[in-house]
């Protein structure tokens, strides 16, 4: 399952970060790094909830 990022409406708030650290990480800048493209093994319910999370919808899942 592919993770789409909107990065036009990416504020960097952090919410995923702190739901699924090991894909998505918010640097200093308040830039998101997306660790993987496709959900990892193992850690769909995190990424499900960090992107049901993001106040801005900036993420979605493709199947
Ligand atoms: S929660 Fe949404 S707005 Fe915040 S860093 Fe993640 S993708 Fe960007």
């Amino acid at each position: 399952m592919k993770i789409n990022v909107d990065w036009d409406k990416c504020t960097g708030m952090g919410m995923c970060e702190s739901l699924a650290p090991d894909v998505f990480e918010v640097d200093d800048d308040g830039s998101l790094i997306l660790h993987a493209e496709e959900v990892p093994d193992g850690q769909e319910d995190e990424v499900r909830e960090a992107v049901a999370a993001c106040p801005t919808e900036a993420l979605s899942l493709e199947s």
